[in-house]
């Protein structure tokens, strides 16, 4: 068993490495007295230009198809790169992105949410839950009637990252035709919905509520097919869920470092914090449940490369890898005393930050849900990944 990386995924890796080091790591002191002074983030001109470097390097469009100017990373690549961005509190994606499903637009609308989306033109956000449905998303009861060939929809959406900023929304709701289905739908702000932020205890992700009353938009507006939406979402969901648990091990990562380098220089009681064992279990057990997650991770990226069912690799990934970045950040928040406290350090606003991770894109207990009924069923056998 072979678990070094190849020279492509080392180069990209150490690529990404020097490019959060020099571009990022320097901006991290303005992003925290930013968040300090209730601005969080950093400007969008500032962001973009930063985007427009990397893109000169060839960093654009990670997961976004050759055809469309991407790189097309294989998973393991991409899981590598993330894990790398998140060493910095510095919210930076490379440029190039759209929503997986995005690629099941028909050609017209390619042109007019696609391909702006993946060149930064346009900003969409992707509109599941709402008041009465999370976890059983199932359950929505945002609905489409049709209205001669257009359709009217009505409901509310709620938790919607970028759901403020973003001028399409792709909304689920239900359609009666041909028994209860649920249809995505690509839907322009200016066709009348509206949205209001949501105050959280982290600045991240920033979610609204999006209201709809009635909004028209016409038959060309479907995305896929009519009825054929949970599909669809259960796809945007599932894709996110490795990246997820690739960022908790980069975040872990830096806080471990972090750690370690405080124990090293802050003495107390006349040595060094590091020599205490109780410091040293600390960082041990940091070291250990780290490991553990970025194998997870990475196997769960694996999965999708190889064209294997990742749902489950990803659900134990994502479960283990949000809480594992929890209880890295409390300890490392912890080794730093007062200091990990304050404003000036990434540790607080990680230590708030991580745990929308155990909630979103399935929270903790959809995971489990996931792990034991594939076991209970028999369709995933354990340790059956070695057969
Ligand atoms: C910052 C943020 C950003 C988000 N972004 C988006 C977005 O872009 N688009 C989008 O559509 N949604 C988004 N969400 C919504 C998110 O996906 C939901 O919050 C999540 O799925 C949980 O749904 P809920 O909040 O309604 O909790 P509920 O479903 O009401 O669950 C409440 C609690 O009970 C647990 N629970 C529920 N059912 C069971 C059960 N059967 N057994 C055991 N425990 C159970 C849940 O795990 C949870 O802990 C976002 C949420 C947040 C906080």
């Amino acid at each position: 068993m072979d678990f070094e990386l190849d020279d492509e995924q080392r180069d990209i890796r150490d690529t990404v490495r020097r490019f959060v080091a020099r571009e990022l790591a320097p901006l991290e002191p303005e992003f925290l007295r930013r968040e300090s002074f209730g601005e969080p983030g950093l400007p969008q001109d500032e962001l973009r230009a930063l985007q427009a470097k990397a893109r000169e390097f060839g960093f654009w469009g990670l997961s976004t198809p050759e055809e469309y100017g991407g790189m097309d990373l294989p998973a393991v690549t991409r899981s590598l790169v993330q894990t790398e961005l998140a060493t910095t509190c510095v919210p930076f994606r490379f440029g190039g992105g759209a929503d997986n499903i995005l690629f099941e637009a028909s050609p017209e609308q390619r042109d007019e949410y696609l391909v702006p989306t993946i060149e930064g033109d346009r900003l969409g956000c992707f509109a599941l839950t709402e008041p009465g449905a999370g976890s059983d998303a199932s359950a929505i009861s945002t609905a489409a009637r049709r209205d001669g060939d257009d359709w009217l929809i009505r409901g509310q959406k709620t938790f919607i990252t970028n759901g403020n900023d973003a001028d399409y929304a792709i909304v689920f709701a239900v359609t009666e035709s041909g028994g209860r289905g649920i249809t995505a739908f690509l839907v322009d702000r200016a066709a009348g919905w509206t949205s209001t932020p949501i105050a959280t205890m982290g600045s991240w992700h920033e979610p609204a509520t999006l209201f709809f009353d009635d909004v028209r938009v016409p038959g060309t507006a479907v995305l896929g097919e009519v009825g054929k939406g949970f599909e669809l979402a259960m796809r945007w969901v599932g894709k996110g869920r490795f990246g997820i648990a690739a960022q908790c091990v980069g975040i872990a990562e830096r806080c471990l470092r972090m750690a370690v380098d405080y124990a090293g220089v802050r003495e107390t009681f006349g040595r060094k914090l590091g020599t205490n064992q109780a410091i040293q279990w600390m960082i041990a057990d940091s070291e250990t449940e780290l490991e553990a997650g970025r194998w997870l991770a990475l196997r769960a990226a694996w999965d999708v490369d190889r064209g294997a069912d990742g749902r489950h690799s990803a659900a134990t990934a994502k479960l283990f890898c949000t809480a594992m970045a929890g209880r890295v950040v409390d300890r490392a928040l912890q080794i730093h005393g007062g200091m990990g406290y304050t404003k000036d350090l990434p540790l607080e606003w990680w230590y708030r930050a991580v745990r929308v991770m155990r909630i979103f894109e399935g929270t903790d207990e959809v995971q489990r849900m996931i792990v034991s009924r594939d076991l209970l069923r028999g369709y995933t056998r354990i340790g059956g990944h070695l057969a």
